[in-house]
């Protein structure tokens, strides 16, 4: 089997474990169970293991403040929640060289650590490599009354959790909430959305983002798991090659005007998601709408324009992350995003999709028969951007433009890139219906 880096490093981890008290969780403390005031994204990734059906554990009961069966009986009802999901299996072995996960006790502080913050201050976890370590506190008043005692149960849930590359979720139901709460006892709906996205299972859902790959008739066919409920109709999907990696990012932000984070995946060669993409942040806003958009040079931006038509476009760094502001007045994107007297407001009509003669618009332009040729990825137009609609790519086949038409297939969006950086044309699709 494939070997990859569980996680990408400790500090995309702490990164992972320390941004999850943004303005989204304060306005949604309240929020119904459902719809869009519901904290966005439902999870956060942070790796991948690499061998998910047979991870190896032991565990180190020096110093444990409570007995070893105690210990072992807390470790053992956690690891069997996970593997009920059918996603991931553990075993157990002697010898700490030879396991994957080593569950052992240490005081408030140790060098080892120090980078780490406790999460809850009962328990913290880390990786290297595949090699993954959890620290239960030895100061702590384990299986205690509350509000003092804390549930070794609760907080070896949790930390397994992250064992398995699942970061903080800012959904306050989530076992995978950052911090230590005792009513976190169980896997919750985001919990298994986030390990069905990175380990397959699951049944199809409505937010569903299905991974694609196209055959020669332009038939999409199910490319990896889906990434299990991270697109809701009030997100946009667009693909972009953002970082240095080869292989190009999908990124997803809300588009309704509420506050909200730019949130996307990367991909493993072989479409496996290998980890989620921030959530950076604070950066939708109710006053601007958000757009992506290429330059002539195939470089992305995320373009804001508020209500007054005013534009602010931002660039990607080497890590692809939010960072450059655009420096040049005048600004000529794909999508109409253009402003070509540097006014500093886009002009009229803003930004539109190409509209063929026979009425349907232009979704995407790629060479998916690898002729090379691009070809088009036309779609009937519907009243809203992202309602379901029929779909087909048309190909050149030896003709100057693009007429031959393919495979009709039906999804309410479709964003398509090179994501794993295989040199072939991959998607992704909301509302496909797997046809
Ligand atoms: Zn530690
Ligand atoms: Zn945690």
């Amino acid at each position: 089997m494939r070997h990859v880096p569980l996680f990408v490093s400790l500090l995309a981890f702490l990164a992972a474990c320390g941004d999850d008290s943004g303005p989204d969780q304060a306005a949604a403390m309240e929020a119904p169970a459902a719809g869009p005031n519901v904290p966005w994204p439902p999870y956060v990734i942070l790796g991948r293991r690499a061998d998910p059906e047979d991870i190896t554990w032991t565990l180190d009961p020096k110093g444990s403040a409570v007995t070893p069966e105690r210990f072992e009986e807390a470790v053992r009802t956690a690891l069997a929640s996970w593997q009920q999901t059918g996603c991931v299996r553990f075993r157990q072995v002697e010898d700490a060289q030879e396991a994957d996960v080593v569950f052992s006790w240490h005081g408030e502080n140790h060098r080892e650590c120090a980078f780490l913050s406790w999460d809850g201050g009962v328990a913290h976890s880390a990786a290297r490599g595949d090699r993954a370590f959890v620290h239960f506190r030895t100061n702590v008043d384990w299986d205690g009354a509350p509000p003092d005692g804390c549930s070794l149960d609760v907080a070896a849930l949790h930390e397994i959790g992250h064992v398995l590359g699942l970061g903080h979720s800012p959904r306050r139901d989530a076992l995978m909430y950052g911090g230590y709460d005792r009513s976190h006892d169980r896997l919750q709906e985001p919990d298994l959305q986030a390990l069905h996205t990175l380990y397959g299972g699951g049944g199809d859902g409505p937010n569903d983002l299905h991974v694609v790959t196209f055959d020669t008739e332009g038939r999409p066919t199910a490319a990896s798991a889906p990434l299990r409920g991270v697109a809701p109709s009030f997100v946009q999907v667009a693909t972009a090659e953002t970082d240095s990696q080869p292989g190009a990012e999908v990124l997803l932000w809300r588009r309704d005007r509420h506050i909200g984070p730019l949130f996307g995946f990367r991909f493993l060669p072989g479409l496996q998601v290998e980890k989620s993409i921030g959530p950076v942040p604070g950066i939708t806003r109710p006053d601007r709408a958000t757009l992506l958009g290429h330059d002539h040079n195939a470089r992305p931006w995320m373009v804001h324009v508020n209500n007054a038509s005013r534009w602010v476009a931002v660039g990607f760094d080497e890590k692809g992350l939010p960072t450059d502001r655009f420096a040049g007045s005048r600004l000529e994107l794909d999508h109409g995003l253009v402003d070509q007297d540097g006014d500093g407001l886009i002009d009229s009509p803003g930004p539109h999709r190409t509209v063929l003669p026979d009425g349907r618009e232009v979704w995407a332009r790629a060479d998916v028969d690898g002729d090379g040729k691009a070809d088009v990825l036309a779609a009937s137009a519907a009243p809203d951007p992202q309602d379901p609609r029929d779909f087909q790519w048309l190909f050149t086949r030896g003709h100057p433009e693009p007429s031959i038409g393919g495979a009709i297939f039906r999804a309410c969006a479709v964003a398509v890139a090179d994501l794993d950086g295989d040199g072939r044309i991959e998607g992704v699709a909301t509302g496909w219906d797997g046809k």
